[in-house]
């Protein structure tokens, strides 16, 4: 079985021995790499959907690795008891305002006591999530950004803390670890957001109705990413 490069990544941020709850878990490839490379001791493949739900049974079921993946029919992180005692969590491929709805309802339900590594990989609103990581007390131990089919995806590892966590402005935006870097795929995905927002500010200097909140919040998001890239 090959990963993507992007799960790849994600794969190599699973502490060894883990016990893994991968929610969202389309085809259950992440929890199965694992297990098949012994690299976790149980994982729970959870899946809201019937089809990758049927999907990630049947990769369970063709690599035999049923003693070690549990496929679990569910919303977010309702598949997860206690008693699976869950110390990692993977979320993946879904838009940060969804990992964090996801998260906030473990969270309150209480199984995320005995989590202590949670790897989230957004699609977008990156901001979102470090903005509940930093509420919920979570610090940012690694950030990874790659670019894999023209799209780029950023990776955030956290550990839960037990002092609290302060990030600025800038650190909830860009990241805590992906501004010192600077990597060429990094300036890539803020550079493709400036234009976005060139693109934003041209149809609000058009439009008929009253636009000047809205033009200074993507002026002042402008020229923090100029900050940034320059
Ligand atoms: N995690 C895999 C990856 O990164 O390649 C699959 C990503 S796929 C784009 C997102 C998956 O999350 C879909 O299979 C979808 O059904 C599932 N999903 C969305 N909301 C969910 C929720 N609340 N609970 C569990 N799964 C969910």
């Amino acid at each position: 079985m090959k990963l993507s490069k992007r799960l790849e990544m994600v794969a190599q941020c699973v502490p060894i021995g883990a016990r893994l709850a991968d929610i969202g878990s389309d085809h259950a490839y992440l929890p199965s790499y694992l297990a098949m490379h012994k690299r976790i001791e149980f994982a729970i493949a959870g899946e809201v959907v019937q089809g990758p739900f049927e999907s990630a049974k049947t990769t369970v079921d063709l690599q035999c690795l049923n003693q070690y993946v549990d496929v679990r029919l569910g919303d977010g992180l309702d598949v997860v008891c206690l008693d699976d005692k869950i110390d990692t969590v993977t979320i993946c491929g879904m838009g940060g305002e969804l990992i964090t709805q996801i998260l906030e309802r473990g969270r309150l339900a209480g199984v995320l006591q005995n989590v202590h590594t949670l790897i989230l990989q957004p699609n977008m609103a990156e901001s979102h999530v470090r903005k509940w990581l930093m509420a919920h007390q979570y610090r940012v131990e690694q950030e990874y950004i790659l670019k894999e089919n023209q799209k780029i995806y950023e990776i955030i590892v956290a550990h839960a803390s037990i002092n609290s966590v302060a990030y600025t402005e800038k650190e909830v935006m860009f990241g805590v670890y992906l501004p010192l870097e600077k990597s060429d795929t990094f300036i890539e995905k803020w550079t493709n957001e400036l234009q976005k927002i060139d693109d934003v500010l041209g149809h609000l200097e058009k439009s008929s109705r009253d636009t000047t909140d809205k033009k200074a919040y993507f002026l002042r998001k402008k020229q923090s990413i100029e900050e940034m890239i320059q």
